[in-house]
């Protein structure tokens, strides 16, 4: 018996041994291709020496301090160097462990800039349908994911909810994709003159959509319409990086293909490629200051913020990355790997949709290509393809589709952006082989 409390109490997962490269190994000598980096955290893959080297030095030096006392060399550089990657407005970092935490000091954040500047009315966040902000009480009230939300329904905060930018779903067939965009974004305008305005604080959305609706990209002009809509109302604009950023679209933040730029973002998952738990969360110079020269208190904390050892991970990573061009590496070989995928899935019958940016792609699965039916949300398909996979010697990201038969059972690849075409080819042959086994019953 595992005295861990496991989340699927009924399934106890093997157990790791090691890890390299593409590649990690279970005690039993079975070997992973690593094709979705857990969560999309793993984007150096695994054991890279440069990132190890840094947190033995780290640990070396002092592996911990309270924030309350000191600051630190790690804190103070990563810090320097998200400023440096971000745009000319954003110099700031609140750095904490994890998506959940950078999304709560997020919501957190924006709440205390409208007390800051006089606005307390402003108590409420528009987030968006088939969305996940992460499990904490205040981001799952701004996520979207039905299923996640329902057994803490009653103790969430009220969130004014709206439609993704969802084209295959949605895209009625007199529009354009354009035309689309700009619909779905305009019931943000909609929602914020039904509340009234001066009463929301902010707009919550994942610039691509990780893990609810499976790398799923908005229409080219969303996310403008999106930002001239929060500045037209004075709203803030909250990103949600924490899967999407840190250079897996092919950029370092997944809103420079949009051309905008957010009030506040966090990202996280990769930052320390899983090397170390950390997340961040940027803010521009405009909310900065407000708390700087108000207050001067952000009321906020926790223990394990800007972790010494996290830290250094981190810089560690965001050097490798920069070092090895592995940003430039995600967009090539996302391209290559999404064509692959095309190649192999285009005419399979239960392939509906391959979509993504970078190595953020997905595959939307449907019972029926015509119609765009979903398999049944009851169908656990997606815990099927996951153990199957990984019987097939594959880690990719399979999810449950939606109770309200919007959406499909889809499977998210986020791969290390090491990735070689070997791999990629791998990872297809393998996928094709999981699909046949799982889908031939269905
Ligand atoms: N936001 C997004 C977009 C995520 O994908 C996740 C994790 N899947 C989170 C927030 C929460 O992050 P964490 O699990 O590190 O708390």
């Amino acid at each position: 018996m595992s005295h861990v409390f496991h989340r699927h109490c009924h399934h106890l997962p093997p157990t790791i041994a090691s890890g390299n490269g593409m590649y990690l190994i279970d005690t039993q000598g079975n070997e992973y291709l690593d094709a979705c980096g857990g969560a999309a955290v793993s984007c150096l893959g695994h054991n890279h020496p440069s990132v190890l080297e840094a947190i033995h030095r780290q640990l070396d030096a002092i592996p911990y301090a309270h924030t309350g006392f000191f600051t630190s060399a790690p804190s103070e550089a990563l810090a320097e160097k998200l400023a440096e990657l971000a745009p000319s407005s954003i110099n700031h970092a609140y750095l904490v462990s994890g998506g959940s935490e950078a999304m709560e000091t997020a919501l957190k954040l924006a709440r205390q800039y409208w007390v800051e500047v006089g606005e307390p009315q402003r108590q409420h966040f528009i987030a968006r349908r088939q969305s996940y902000h992460g499990n904490t009480l205040g981001a799952l009230s701004v996520g979207g994911n039905a299923w996640r939300r329902a057994p803490f329904a009653p103790l969430l905060m009220d969130t004014s909810l709206i439609a993704p930018c969802y084209a295959y779903r949605d895209q009625g067939p007199d529009e354009t994709a354009y035309e689309y965009g700009q619909r779905v974004a305009n019931e943000l305008e909609a929602m914020l003159l039904e509340k009234g305005p001066d009463t929301v604080i902010g707009f919550v959305a994942e610039p691509v959509v990780g893990a609810t609706a499976g790398a799923l990209t908005a229409e080219a002009g969303y996310f403008s319409r999106i930002r001239a809509i929060c500045d037209q109302y004075n709203i803030l604009l909250i990103l949600d990086e924490v899967m999407c950023g840190t250079g897996r679209t092919g950029r370092f933040f997944a809103f420079e293909h949009e051309g905008i730029v957010p009030d506040i973002v966090a990202i996280a998952k990769g930052l320390a490629a899983g090397y170390q738990p950390i997340g961040a969360t940027l803010v521009t110079d405009r909310l900065y200051e407000a708390i700087a020269s108000g207050s001067g208190f952000f009321q906020h904390g926790h223990t394990f913020m800007a972790h010494p050892t996290a830290c250094a991970a981190a810089l560690a990573t965001l050097t490798t990355l920069e070092q090895e061009g592995l940003v430039d590496a995600a967009e090539k070989q996302g391209e290559a790997l999404k064509t692959a995928l095309h190649h192999q899935f285009d005419s399979h019958p239960f392939v509906g949709n391959i979509r993504g940016r970078g190595l953020f792609v997905a595959l939307e699965l449907v019972a029926d290509k015509t119609s765009k039916r979903p398999f049944s949300s009851d169908l656990a398909l997606h815990q099927t393809i996951k153990y199957t996979a990984m019987h097939n010697g594959l880690m990719c990201y399979p999810m449950g589709g939606t109770i309200d038969g919007k959406q499909g059972h889809h499977i998210l690849l986020a791969p290390p952006y090491i990735i070689e075409s070997t791999h990629i080819a791998a990872i297809t042959d393998k996928l094709a082989l999981t699909l046949e086994m799982c889908l031939l019953s269905q």
